[in-house]
Formats: structure tokens, sequence, C-alpha cells
């Protein structure tokens, strides 16, 4: 292996970090108090600052991503069959299945990349019992048109929010759509707790049934109402949380400033369509996602992944495989190719870039060099 003059590796993401001595001042008042977790003063604390910062009035914390999504499809007692977009992280859908409930697969709209709302009614049967929708690298599905539909057939609204903390859609926060959100808090989210997660809802008498899921099924008598799991948030995690949130608003001016320089660079480049399309302020600053289409870029994504890597520089295929592909699914009716042609296309052009507050500039001018002259575009189209 020949190694290259900048041979440092750049991944997609680095944990946004706190400084190690915040953390243990703050670890040194957990160990004093001697309760390390179940519902302790920092998932207190930590819970307080969340429903402010993501302006909900409901929000309980949990252990990881997933197990939030799973404990809120729980608590709002589906049955049947759930619409979801198979172009999703593999949590999404394993989230139903530990549910006993089957995902019927629904095409995504191909700019947003979010479930393709004018498909959705036709797959809509009398064992729907509701909709699970993602909001994209930060893309916020058509949350008015899920509103209507779901109303109208009397389903649930679930969102996906890993890639939405902090975004607004039309002025209003995100947490406050449908009739649930799930955040996750992953060292490779933008706020992370190392592993973490979050529901906000819209019933407040959801919070107990929540609080029971994540305990066992345990109520403050002491009696098992429910088959629960344990999925809470302890005290090592809410430490992280606080300290980390401190950080959030300098990291997503950072990553404005990145997303800008990749912008300057890539909007010109034939082939070449960025998919991130929030707003400056409604932006999650989650990921910088961009779609290659190979017939006029000139190069395949998985071929330019290549090129990338020979650099040590290692983008990644988000999301890949698909869902509808699982070999559980793939014979259901609605996980056909026929059935999702957007996102069957989808899933062989994304690619997802390294995108973190510290990436230096003379970075992400290099990774643009390299997104440049793998182009081979004919000279026609280049202008
Ligand atoms: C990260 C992620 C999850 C899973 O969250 P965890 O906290 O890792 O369990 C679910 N869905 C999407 C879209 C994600 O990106």
């Amino acid at each position: 292996m020949t190694l290259q003059k900048n041979s440092k590796s750049i991944y997609v993401t680095r944990p946004l970090l706190p400084s190690l001595s915040k953390i243990t001042k703050r670890l040194e008042a957990v160990w004093k108090s001697g309760q390390v977790t179940n519902n302790g003063d920092a998932h207190k604390q930590l819970k307080e600052q969340l429903k402010q910062y993501l302006e909900v009035e409901n929000l309980s914390l949990f252990a990881n991503g997933t197990m939030a999504l799973i404990a809120g499809i729980k608590s709002l007692n589906l049955t049947g069959e759930v619409i979801t977009t198979p172009f999703t992280f593999p949590a999404t859908v394993e989230a139903l299945e530990w549910n006993g409930l089957t995902p019927v697969f629904c095409d995504i709209e191909p700019r947003s990349l979010t479930i393709d709302v004018s498909k959705i009614e036709a797959l809509i049967t009398d064992k729907t019992s509701a909709i699970l929708a993602v909001h994209v690298f930060g893309n916020p599905c058509d949350v008015e048109a899920l509103d209507r539909i779901a109303k109208k057939h009397n389903v649930k609204v679930i969102y996906d929010g890993a890639h939405a903390f902090g975004m607004y859609v039309n002025g209003k926060p995100i947490g406050q759509y449908g009739d649930m959100t799930m955040f996750s808090f992953h060292a490779t989210k933008l706020f992370q707790t190392i592993e973490g997660g979050a529901l906000t809802y819209r019933s407040q008498s959801t919070e107990e049934t929540l609080s029971q899921i994540k305990n066992f099924g345990l109520n403050d008598d002491g009696e098992v109402v429910l088959n629960g799991l344990n999925g809470k948030l302890n005290e090592m995690q809410a430490v992280v949380g606080i300290e980390t949130l401190l950080l959030v608003p300098e990291e997503r001016k950072k990553r404005q400033q990145i997303k800008e320089w990749y912008e300057q660079q890539l909007l010109s480049v034939p082939g070449i369509r960025i998919l991130t399309l929030a707003e400056e302020s409604y932006s999650s600053y989650q990921y910088f996602a961009i779609e290659i289409d190979e017939n006029i870029y000139g190069m395949s994504r998985d071929a330019l992944l290549e090129e990338l890597a020979k650099e040590n520089i290692f983008a990644r295929k988000y999301f890949y495989p698909l869902c509808s592909s699982f070999r559980w699914y793939r014979d259901l009716l609605s996980a056909k190719t026929e059935q999702l042609p957007y996102a069957n296309a989808a899933v062989k052009r994304v690619l997802v870039l390294p995108f973190y507050g510290d990436l230096a500039q003379e970075d992400i001018f290099r990774i643009c060099n390299i997104l440049k002259e793998s182009c081979h575009a004919q000279v026609g189209e280049r202008l």
C-alpha cells in the first residue's frame, strides 16, 4: 500500500465531546449521591433542559434511540400494519418488528428522500394502524400532509427524528409534529450522550406508560402492569448530555460554515446534487449528503467511494441497504423493486461526506478536489 502525502484518515463524523474535566466534576456529585441510574438528578436536569431546547411539553429519556422507538410504538398499542419508508436505518423498521407489527413499504420522494405522501393512501388498509416516517438527513417530511392523512384515516403518525435534533418546520419545533418523535443521542449524532435517546409526544398521559415500559413494566406500587424492558438512560449518560448540550450552538455554527464551503465547491459539479435542503436556521446540521448521477458525473457512487478511500477519506453509503431488501421482508408485496423505484435509485446514489465542526477547511477542499477531479462529465455538459 502506498502512503499518500495527506494520509491522515478522515471519517464521516467525530463525536462532539465536552472536556473530560467538566465530566469528572459532575460525576463526583453523582458518586457522592450513590444514585447512578433510575431517574437521578442528572437525568432529571437533562430532561428539563431538553424540553426547553426542543420546545416540547412532553419528553422521556431512553438508553438509546432504538429503545425509545420500540417503547414509543408499544405505548401507542398499535396492531397490524405500519406504513414506513425503506430508505432508513435498520433501527426504524426493527422497532416495528419488536412490536410484532408488519411494515408496509412506501416509496420516497426523490428530492427530499422522505416518504412520498402522495403514495401513502393507496397503501392504507383496514389493518393499518400508523405511519412511521423519517426526517432523512434533516430534510423534514411533509408533516402537514401526514397530519391530514392520519386524521382522515384515523391512524397515528410517528417520526424517526434521529437526524432532526433542533430542527424547525414552518417555524414550529419538529418535536411538536405527529403523535410522537424519536431522537437519537448516539455518539455519531450532533447532540450525543455516547448512547442515548428520547421521545417527544403529544399526549401527557403517555408519560406514565413510557416510564413503565422502560422500567420492566413496573408501576409506582411495584406491580408489573405491562410487558416492559430496561430502557433507562443512566447518570453517566445524562452528565455527558448536560455538558454536550452546552456545546451545541457553537457546533452548529461551525457546521454551518462547513456546509457553505462544501456548497461553494460542489454546487457547480455536474452530476452532483446536494441533498441537505433545509434553510440555515432550520437545519439540523446532522449530515452533509450528496447524490451522484452516474450518467452525468461519469463515475458511479461506489467507484467514487473507492477514490476517496484511496486518499484515506471514508465517506459512507447511507442508508444502505434498503430495509425492504432484508431477507425477512423482501417477499412482501410492498418490498418489490417495482414498487419502490426512487428508494432503489437512492440506495445506489447517495453518499454522506465527512461533516463535523472540527473538520479543517483544507480537508474539505481536499475532499472537494477529489470529487471534482473524479467527475468525467462531457465538456459540453460542464457549463
Ligand atoms: C442513529 C439512528 C437510529 C438509531 O439510534 P440509536 O440511538 O443508535 O439507537 C435510528 N434511526 C436513524 C435514522 C438513525 O440515524
